[in-house]
């Protein structure tokens, strides 16, 4: 199918996934003039664990563009090194960010993912969003998309945006099946209280963020308040298969015996609290994420490995792009779509390249291959940081959506919807 697409502003766009791409992207396309901007949520609410969560500068530039600096200041705490030690607390390196922090505003940071999610979330009208709509499959003609949803219901519009991420339905109908990537091995991740811990003096606490390596097993840590820190614990699978967050809380405080305090301390409290489990997966990069009138952003478009930030910084930067993109080629909408397939697929690329290598390092389990992993550590060189390839996740994202008014405004707190906001932290 082959037609010359216009769009207009109150053209009917729907957005399928509330995550944060497809709150990005809506915050964008209404921010840029859109009158007509729809998000379809499966879950029933807007709640999201409280996972702590790393985010490249990026993310920050893109908050203040939607005048959302302020509120952003408050989701996380910044560092401004990454100390990287083995499992006895020996330093490997400490690397130097400050370098990155361009200005006061603009930091890498670890932050509590629901916070994110809830100022993003109140920046948009509580009207736009639907949930409990999972959505199926779209068709589509010369003249408009359709969403079906496992309810029955059909939603009609002219252009249709899946940011429904990893394991995207839409995607799956648009392309097929798509190889996933995985170094089997899952992130069991949490919040913790300050207080429910006896080493006060934590390093983390106080700004690096920090990892420990074992040959086989990582911890991380910083802090996302002044009175809670982030925990990460990467495990391989069992075998060939993911354990279950009920089954590591049993073995992970066994697991982190032996390891420097406060790890084996931290791994006993985290076990005792909430734990989600990301699996450290990907799928290989790929150049179409269009069909026509619909397309892809996020996750669903490009999905990475888990490598400093670098998921947040990607998905915020594709979806302000696309809205900069549909919104400068509305006459064309083919070439805006074009544009952001080739500009974003090819920067993403690299980024999700950069994070596979890095992914493949902690694969390694003999103790020999363990032993070179850390000496790559222990050898980075003091301008790493200012490698291209982390100077440009952190410094620039490629397009910007010119916030020139405040169109959006700050919701109603009596409104319906916000009885189903997550809890206050
Ligand atoms: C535990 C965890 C920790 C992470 N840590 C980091 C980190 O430290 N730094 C970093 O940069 N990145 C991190 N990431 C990755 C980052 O969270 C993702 O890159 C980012 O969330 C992608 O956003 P998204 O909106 O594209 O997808 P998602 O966040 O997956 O959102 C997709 C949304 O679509 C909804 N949805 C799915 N299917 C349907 C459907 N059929 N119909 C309707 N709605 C649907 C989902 O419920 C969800 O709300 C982490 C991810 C996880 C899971």
């Amino acid at each position: 199918m082959s037609f010359v697409m216009k769009l207009n502003q109150d053209d009917q766009i729907l957005i399928i996934g509330g995550g944060i791409a497809g709150m990005t992207l809506a915050i964008a396309l209404i921010e840029l003039g859109f009158t007509q901007v729809r998000i379809f949520e499966k879950n029933l609410t807007p709640e999201v664990p409280k996972v702590p969560i790393n985010l490249g500068t990026n993310v920050l530039r893109i908050l203040d563009e939607f005048q959302l600096a302020e509120q952003g200041w408050q989701i996380g705490i910044p560092w401004n090194q990454m100390s990287i030690r083995t499992k006895s607390g020996k330093v490997l390196n400490d690397l130097d960010f400050s370098r990155l922090v361009i200005t006061k505003e603009h930091f890498p940071m670890t932050a509590n993912f629901a916070r994110l999610h809830r100022i993003l979330w109140e920046k948009l009208p509580a009207d736009i969003f639907t949930y409990g709509e999972e959505f199926i499959s779209f068709t589509q003609n010369d003249k408009e998309v359709e969403a079906h949803f496992l309810s029955g219901k059909s939603v009609k519009g002219n252009l249709l945006i899946g940011t429904d991420g990893f394991g995207s339905r839409v995607r799956l109908q648009m392309l097929g099946s798509s190889e996933v990537r995985t170094f089997h091995r899952t992130s069991y991740e949490g919040i913790i209280d300050l207080g429910k811990l006896e080493s006060t003096n934590f390093e983390a606490f106080h700004k690096p963020f920090i990892q420990y390596h074992d040959k086989s097993a990582s911890f991380s840590a910083a802090p996302v308040s002044s009175d809670q820190i982030g925990v990460s614990f990467s495990i391989p699978y069992d075998g060939d298969t993911p354990r279950s967050v009920s089954t590591i809380k049993e073995l992970l405080p066994g697991m982190f015996e032996g390891w420097v305090e406060p790890i084996s301390e931290i791994a006993r409290i985290a076990a005792q609290g909430n734990l989600f489990a990301w699996e450290e997966k990907d799928h290989k990069p790929i150049k179409v994420w269009s069909q026509n009138r619909v397309i892809l952003t996020g996750d669903a478009a490009h999905s990475s490995f888990p490598f400093m930030g670098i998921g947040m910084s990607l998905t915020m930067g594709s979806s302000v792009y696309l809205a900069k993109m549909l919104h400068e080629n509305m006459k064309k909408v083919e070439k805006g779509i074009k544009l952001f397939e080739k500009n974003r697929s090819k920067a993403t690329a690299e980024f999700n390249r950069f994070a596979e290598r890095n992914a493949s390092m902690f694969n390694w389990k003999q103790p020999l291959a363990g032993t070179l992993r850390n000496m790559v550590y222990q050898f980075l060189p003091d301008g790493y940081t200012e490698s291209p390839v982390i100077k440009m996740m952190n410094t620039t994202y490629m397009g910007t959506a010119v916030v020139e008014t405040s169109s959006l405004s700050e919701k109603d707190p009596d409104s319906a919807s916000t009885q189903n906001l997550p809890p206050n932290e």
